[in-house]
């Protein structure tokens, strides 16, 4: 005799990647349960109000990298709510000795930038001419660009760049794992530059976009109007529901789900791992240590966002841009800080200048686990420094994240081969989440969309033709 289930798809943690991938089953007209530890739904991504700011504790924009953005927004009637980025947020600064500097816009502001030096500007020159990197070695982001194009591109480009990211390390983050796109330039095409210029014509009609072409976007109500939408319109989400075990089994996959004090076994013919990787070791240790092992492996440092207002007319820098990234050899406290109020309209009533601030990182984890006070502290000190800021701000609120982004670290390939053998050897259990794909917000979409695939084709393998596709 069949057992009862639950539903068709169990889906574990409801940040975007498992939002998005409930979804999607959903749409496909299969039972969704989705089950979430926290008491709201969204995992990083969170909005607040305080003092008629608009408050992100995580991020901040997305990139609309592709299509499925769109068709997501549209589908859980969000996409009117769906702002743009201000053109003023255009600029972006790195720090320079000490200055914010604009990065160049176009070829001819390259040529007469001072954020690089003649020196820097002609080895990029070079860059064309130097041989490609061996095929199938992993090479670290920081040994890619020095190799390529040069340390002081790697110093005032990358670090800071890979910092903004995923308040990362380039020496430890892998290329071709982190950044598949430059990796795969390189590859194709013997020379970034050769690859960029030649690619021309099929980016322009490929409807997916880079980061660096794709439009930014927010929401007017912030970032969580689209994981409340999507919580809203699943037909079984459960909040404060932990799962705290998984048995995978032929056909049926169970799951200990604890909420309150009551514990329960639920079934489902296939379960989607849409945890951080930490979250999900502990739930695959007891049934497959080497992919345990594989997600125990991935580092999340912790990064601390300080939300802070001032005055306006108190903060003597223009703030005309999307913000300001700090590289690690101008040896700041903070990774960087997002003009809040300028990137988008009605982040802060007029008169007041919004800043958002990253603190810590794989490059200053310490700083990250300071107390809130002290971390306010440094920010505003910072901003004095850097920004003109007034010694105090009007008011400042941390948000701390003891896990913030996963690193795609060298040996990221291995692992991730490591859990698609499992997704091989456990029919039935998925795995979807930042970790995987990318972690961006559209990367998240992307992968929620391709692991759906996946888990609807499984269910229609195995039950005949009855679920439609
Ligand atoms: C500070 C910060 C700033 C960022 N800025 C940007 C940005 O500007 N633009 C951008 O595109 N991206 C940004 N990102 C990255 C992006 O927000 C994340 O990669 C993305 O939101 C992750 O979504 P996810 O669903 O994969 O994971 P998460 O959001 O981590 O969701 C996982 C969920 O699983 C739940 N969970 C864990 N264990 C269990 C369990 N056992 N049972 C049930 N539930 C469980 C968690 O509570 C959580 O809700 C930022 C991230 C951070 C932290």
């Amino acid at each position: 005799m069949r057992q009862a289930l639950d539903a068709d798809v169990i889906v574990v943690g409801g940040g975007i990647s498992g939002l998005a991938c409930a979804w999607n089953l959903q749409q496909r007209a299969i039972r969704v349960l989705l089950l979430e530890s926290a008491a709201q739904p969204g995992g990083s991504i969170g909005t607040t109000r305080e003092q008629g700011c608009l408050l992100e504790s995580g991020p901040n924009s997305a990139l609309d990298t592709t299509p499925l953005i769109a068709q997501l927004l549209d589908e859980v009637g969000v996409a009117g709510e769906r702002i743009s980025a201000n053109t003023a947020a255009r600029n972006r600064y790195i720090l320079r000795d000490g200055r914010l500097t604009a990065l160049p816009l176009s070829p001819l502001e390259f040529l007469g930038t001072s954020l690089f030096s003649a020196r820097a500007k002609l080895r990029l020159a070079c860059e064309p001419f130097i041989a490609r990197g061996a095929p199938g070695g992993e090479e670290s982001v920081a040994a890619f660009v020095r190799r390529r194009i040069g340390i002081e591109f790697l110093d005032y480009a990358i670090n800071p760049f890979v910092a903004g990211v995923y308040a990362g390390d380039p020496e430890a983050l892998s290329v071709s794992a982190a950044f598949p796109r430059l990796h795969a330039l390189e590859q194709a095409h013997g020379s970034l530059i050769r690859g960029y210029v030649a690619g021309a014509r099929a980016r322009a009609r490929d409807p997916e976009k880079s980061k660096q072409a794709a439009p930014m976007f927010a929401f007017r109500d912030g970032m969580q109007t689209l994981t409340d939408a999507l919580a809203r319109r699943l037909a079984q989400v459960e909040l404060a529901t932990e799962a705290v075990g998984v048995a995978p089994g032929r056909g049926c996959q169970s799951v200990t789900a604890r909420s309150m004090n009551a514990q329960r076994e639920l079934r489902a013919r296939a379960v989607v791992l849409a945890t951080p990787a930490h979250a999900a070791a502990k739930l695959v240790s007891a049934f497959s240590s080497d992919t345990g092992a594989a997600l125990a492996a991935i580092q999340y440092p912790p990064v601390a966002v300080a939300i802070s207002a001032y005055p306006r007319e108190a903060v003597r820098h223009a703030l005309d841009g999307f913000g300001v990234l700090v590289p690690q050899r101008e040896r700041r406290s903070i990774l960087g800080t997002i003009f809040s109020s300028t990137l988008f309209e009605n982040r802060a009533p007029r008169g007041l200048a919004l800043l958002t601030t990253f603190v810590g990182g794989m490059r200053q984890p310490e700083l990250a686990r300071l107390n809130d006070d002290e971390i306010a502290a440094i920010v505003q000190a910072e901003h004095v420094a850097l920004l003109g800021a007034p010694a105090r701000a009007q008011f400042v609120r941390v948000r701390h994240w003891e896990r913030a982004i996963p690193q795609y670290t060298l040996g990221h390939a291995a692992r991730m081969a490591a859990i698609e053998t499992a997704e091989r050897r456990f029919p039935g259990v998925f795995f979807c989440a930042n970790y995987r794909g990318g972690v961006a917000i559209g990367d998240c979409i992307k992968s929620a969309d391709r692991v759906a695939g996946e888990v609807a084709k499984f269910l229609r393998d195995q039950q005949g033709a009855k679920i439609p596709g």
